[in-house]
């Protein structure tokens, strides 16, 4: 039997109508709406996509959102002034900047910028103040992907306390707050990654399985326990024609879309799963929509917690 779909999309959607309302009502007290300032460095196309949504999102939700564009060839020097200015906005209630940094940047430029970015502004919870919050279970900006999958998971009716999850992934961004947010919620957490033994079947554990790898495909039926509801966090862009041909049958709707367009996204969880899954997310149309939906959440926290006269004056 094909597995319940994790709708992403839906949940998002869902979050996204709660917000644009308390948006709307900050907007009111404030005199002014939350603001974003997203600053993208560099010509990468799939970061160029991802910011244009967060964009289009956030001006759907009411918030004021600006983009700081800067060429390839920018400093680390020059990318840390836009990162000050930000801090010292008083309109900007949150600032994003795009990962992944060009190269030229030099290998730190990631920690360098998410570090000078202020703590209460860090919508992306990524600031070691913040990921220290969260270790301690009291963070209010949490980084976007995983908190969007236990939004997922809660809102799905999946029962996170007690469940034995598997994380596969360790980075910064997703692996590590994911675990923690599931150690929180009380599931028994096991992280994964490349230098894991008999990964298949420590992942066959799971009543939770979360795939965060960047690898497409890579977590076939044999990494799942019958009935286990599995999140599909990767994305990878394909456009390897043979890749495809055999993770997607001929005529499906995923074929159809590589022959139009020449590459899709692909999750790392194979298709296979569905037939062992009782619940799994899709990819595309699963987390990616729930990131920006958290990253407007985060935004709209940043600012009622950065204007606490707001809020008393109009309780
Ligand atoms: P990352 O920083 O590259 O981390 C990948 C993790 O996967 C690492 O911990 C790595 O282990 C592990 N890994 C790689 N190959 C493995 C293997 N063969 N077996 C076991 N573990 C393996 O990536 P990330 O930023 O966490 O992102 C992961 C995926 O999620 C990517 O596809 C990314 O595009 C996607 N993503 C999607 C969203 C969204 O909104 N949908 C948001 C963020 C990320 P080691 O630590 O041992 O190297």
């Amino acid at each position: 039997m094909a597995a319940r779909v994790l709708d992403g999309a839906a949940v998002a959607q869902a979050i996204r109508a709660e917000v644009a309302p308390a948006v709307a009502a900050f907007a009111a007290r404030a005199g002014r709406p939350p603001g974003l300032g997203i600053v993208l460095v560099g010509d990468d196309p799939a970061s160029a996509i991802y910011v244009r949504n967060k964009l289009k999102s956030g001006a759907e939700a009411g918030l004021r959102t600006d983009l700081e564009r800067m060429a390839a060839t920018a400093t680390l020097a020059d990318l840390l002034a836009v990162v000050d200015r930000l801090n010292r906005s008083d309109v900007h209630d949150g600032i994003l900047v795009q990962s992944p940094l060009p190269a030229a940047m030099g290998p730190d430029a990631e920690r360098h910028v998410f570090d000078a970015v202020r703590p209460d502004k860090d919508v992306d919870g990524l600031h070691p103040a913040n990921v220290g919050y969260l270790v301690q279970n009291r963070a209010s900006l949490v980084s976007c992907t995983p908190a969007g999958v236990i939004e997922l998971l809660d809102r799905s009716g999946v029962t996170i306390a007690g469940a034995r999850a598997v994380v596969i992934g360790r980075s910064d961004i997703v692996g590590k707050p994911m675990a923690l947010l599931l150690v929180h919620r009380h599931a028994t957490v096991t992280i994964c990654h490349s230098r894991t033994k008999d990964l298949a079947s420590v992942a066959a554990e799971a009543d939770i399985l979360v795939a965060a790898i960047g690898r497409p495909g890579f977590v076939t039926p044999a990494f799942v326990k019958r009935g286990a509801a599995v999140v599909d966090v990767g994305t990878t862009q394909v456009s390897d024609r043979a890749l495809v041909e055999r993770l997607f049958p001929p005529g499906s709707k995923r074929r159809e879309v590589f022959e139009r367009r020449g590459s899709i996204v692909v999750g790392d969880v194979h298709p296979d799963v569905a037939d062992v899954a009782g619940a799994l997310s899709p990819v595309p149309g699963g987390v990616g929509p729930l990131t920006i939906a958290m990253l407007l959440k985060n935004t709209l926290t940043a600012a009622e917690q950065r204007n606490p006269a707001a809020e008393r004056r109009n309780p």
